[in-house]
């Protein structure tokens, strides 16, 4: 389930995973495009960002 911020029902709608329209892995985390009941498509963010290596212990 995802909540997003809908502008159209003027409400914060929960959408089940049916409703993603699409997925980009990125270095920033997870795009996903989903879409709300009404129609409007959603952009939010999820999963951690790539993190930097740790650094190596000489
Ligand atoms: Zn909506």
């Amino acid at each position: 389930m995802f909540v997003i911020d809908c502008p159209a029902h003027r409400a914060r709608m929960i959408l089940p995973v049916e409703r993603i329209r699409g997925l980009h892995n990125t270095d920033a985390g997870i795009l996903l495009d989903l879409e709300c009941y009404c129609g409007h498509v959603a952009h939010i963010r999820t999963g951690r960002a790539r993190t930097p290596a740790p650094p190596l212990i000489h």
